[in-house]
C-alpha cells in the first residue's frame, strides 16, 4: 500500500521527439523522369523502369529536390553539409519493387538547425537534428473480393517520389507543444514552396516518439514510436493517450520497453505493432549506383538566396514594426499569403490605430469567413477595397460593428464598401436633426431609465442602446450620448 501511494505521487515529465517525411515539391521523381505530380491518377501510369525497380537501369540525382531540400534544410537553420551520400535501406514489402529504399544514413544532407515554436510560455526552440533525403514507397490497396476474401494491388505511381526526412530532437515536453511543432514546420514548407504539407494528402506524415521520466531524471525512458499518424489532431491525441497509458504503465509499478505501435484513429488508442527485439534490421549499405552528393558554396548560396522571408521572422516584424499583438502576428504570419494580404491592406502605413483596425477585419472579419465557409484569399476583398472599408470607418461614415456587416456584404457581393453603405443605408447618422425624433421616442417610452439615469450617471446606456435599435445600428453612438446628456440635463 505504501509504495502504490509513493509511486502514484511520482510525477513524470513528457519526452518528444517527431520524425516528419515530406513530400518536395517537383516536376519529377527523386531518381527518373516520371511526374513527381501525378501520382493521384490511373494506377501504374506514372512509371518506368527505374522506378519500377527494374534490373540494368540506373537511377540519377534530381537537382530540383536537391535544391528543394538545401532550401528547407537552410530555412530550419540546418548546417548544409558540403559532401552526403545515399544509402539502401533494405526491407521486403510489395509496395517497394527494389527491395530497398534509396535513402541516406550515415552521412545526411544536414546536421543540427532549430525550429522556433510559439507556446503559451513563449517562443521555444526544438532542435533538429538532421535533414535527408529518399525516395517515397508505392502504395498497397486492400480489397476484399465477393466471397469475403481480401487482396491487394499495388500503385507504384508513387514510388520514388523525392521525400524529405526531418528528425527533431527529442525536445518535446507536451502534446501541445508537439501540434505546434508540426503545424510551425508544414508552415514553413508551405512558405517556402518546398511541399504543399498537406497531411490528408499524405505529403506531410509524422512519427511520433514518447517517453515519460520521473521529474528532474536526467536519462530519457524507453521510447514508443508511434508510426504514421495521418493529421494534426491525431499527433496530439495520439500522444496524449500514449502518455497516459504510459504513465499508467508506471504508476502501476512496471516497465516500460522499446516499441512500435500505429494509432488507432476510430478507437483513439495506440495499439503495439513490434518490440525492440523484433525491430527492422534494414542492413543500410552505400548506394552503389550513385555518386557521392557533393554540392557547391554557390549552389547553397543560391538555394539561400531564393529563400523567402520565414513565418517566424514575419512575426516578429509584425510585432515590433507594427506593434501587433504575438497571438494576432502569428495569425497574420501563418501563411505567406495572408501576410501578403495584410501588408497589401496596410500599405506601409505607420499609424498604429488604422494597423490595428487592419489586423482586426483580417484576423476577426475575414479568418471567422474564411474558417465558417471554408473560403480562400482569392474570395477576400480586394486589398484597395478593404482600405476603403477603413476609410469609411475613420471617417466616422460607419461604426467598427456596422464594419462587420459591410465586410460580410463585400466577400458576398464583390462590391466596394461605399456602395455597400449606400445601397442599404448603412451611414451613421450624426445629424441631430435625424437623431431627435429617435431621443424623444426614447425618453417618452422609458420613463423608468430615465429616473434610473437621474439616480445613477452609468444608466445612459440603456437609454443609448433604445436610440441605437431605432436606428439600426446606423446612430453615431456618440453623438447619441452627448445630445441625451444634454436633453435629460435640461428636463432636470
Ligand atoms: P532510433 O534509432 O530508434 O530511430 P533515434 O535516436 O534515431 O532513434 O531517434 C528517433 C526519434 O526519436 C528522434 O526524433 C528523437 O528525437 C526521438 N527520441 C529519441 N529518444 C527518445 C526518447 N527517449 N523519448 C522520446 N523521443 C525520443
Ligand atoms: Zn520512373
Ligand atoms: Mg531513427
Amino acid at each position: 500500500m505504501i509504495t502504490d501511494t509513493v509511486a502514484s505521487a511520482v510525477a513524470f515529465e513528457t519526452v518528444i521527439g517527431l520524425e516528419i517525411h515530406a513530400q518536395l515539391v517537383t516536376k519529377s521523381k527523386m531518381f527518373c523522369g516520371c511526374s513527381a505530380a501525378a501520382f493521384a491518377g490511373e494506377p501504374n501510369a506514372n512509371v518506368c523502369p527505374v522506378c519500377m525497380g527494374m534490373p540494368g537501369v540506373l537511377p540519377v540525382i534530381n537537382r530540383e529536390a536537391v535544391r528543394q531540400a538545401v532550401r528547407v534544410a537552410l530555412a530550419l537553420h540546418g548546417t548544409v553539409q558540403r559532401e552526403s551520400k545515399f544509402d539502401r535501406k533494405n526491407y521486403t514489402y510489395p509496395d517497394l519493387p527494389k527491395g530497398y529504399q534509396i535513402s541516406q544514413y550515415d552521412l545526411p544532407l544536414s546536421r543540427g538547425g532549430f525550429v522556433a515554436v510559439l507556446t503559451e510560455a513563449g517562443e521555444r526552440r526544438v532542435g533538429i537534428t538532421r535533414v535527408h533525403m529518399e525516395e517515397d514507397t508505392g502504395r498497397s490497396l486492400h480489397r476484399t473480393h465477393p466471397d469475403g476474401s481480401g487482396y491487394s494491388l499495388v500503385d507504384l505511381n508513387r514510388a520514388g517520389v523525392p521525400l524529405l526526412e526531418i528528425v527533431s530532437e527529442p525536445d518535446m515536453r507536451s502534446p501541445e507543444e508537439a501540434r505546434q511543432y508540426l503545424v510551425t514546420l508544414r508552415d514553413i514548407l508551405r512558405y517556402i514552396g518546398a511541399s504543399t504539407g498537406n497531411m490528408e494528402e499524405g505529403a506531410l506524415r509524422c512519427d511520433a516518439n514518447i517517453s515519460l521520466r520521473p521529474q528532474g531524471a536526467s536519462e530519457f525512458g524507453a521510447k514508443v514510436e508511434i508510426k504514421n499518424v495521418n493529421s494534426f489532431r491525431g499527433v496530439y491525441r495520439a500522444i496524449q493517450y500514449e502518455v497516459q497509458r504510459q504513465a499508467e504503465v508506471l504508476r502501476a509499478g512496471g516497465t516500460l520497453i522499446q516499441e512500435t505501435r500505429g494509432w488507432s484513429e476510430e478507437r483513439g488508442v495506440t495499439l503495439p505493432q513490434r518490440t525492440k527485439e523484433y525491430a527492422d534490421d534494414y542492413r543500410y549499405f552505400p548506394e552503389p549506383d550513385l555518386p557521392t552528393l557533393v554540392l557547391s558554396d554557390a549552389f547553397i548560396a543560391e538555394a539561400r538566396a531564393s529563400l523567402p522571408e520565414l513565418p517566424d521572422a514575419r512575426r516578429h516584424r509584425y510585432s515590433t514594426d507594427f506593434g501587433v499583438n504575438v497571438s494576432d502576428a502569428a495569425a497574420l504570419s501563418g501563411s505567406r499569403e495572408l501576410g501578403d494580404y495584410f501588408e497589401a491592406i496596410t500599405d506601409g502605413t505607420t499609424d498604429r490605430t488604422r494597423i490595428a483596425l487592419a489586423t482586426a477585419l483580417i484576423t476577426n472579419d475575414w479568418l471567422t469567413l474564411h474558417n465558417e465557409r471554408g473560403l480562400s484569399l482569392a474570395d477576400a476583398p480586394s486589398a484597395p477595397d478593404v482600405r476603403g472599408l477603413m476609410d469609411l470607418i475613420e471617417r466616422g461614415v460607419i461604426s467598427r460593428s456596422t464594419a462587420k456587416e459591410v465586410f460580410a456584404a463585400m466577400v458576398e457581393t464583390r462590391q466596394r464598401a461605399d456602395v455597400i453603405v449606400k445601397e442599404r443605408g448603412l451611414a451613421q447618422q450624426s445629424d441631430a436633426g435625424a437623431l431627435t425624433a429617435m431621443i424623444e421616442r426614447a425618453i417618452a417610452d422609458n420613463p423608468k431609465m430615465v429616473a434610473d439615469y437621474n439616480k445613477n450617471p452609468n444608466a445612459l446606456n440603456a437609454l443609448v442602446g433604445q436610440v441605437m435599435k431605432m436606428s439600426r445600428g446606423t446612430a453615431n453612438n456618440q453623438v447619441v450620448r452627448e445630445l441625451l446628456i444634454q436633453r435629460l440635463a435640461a428636463t432636470e
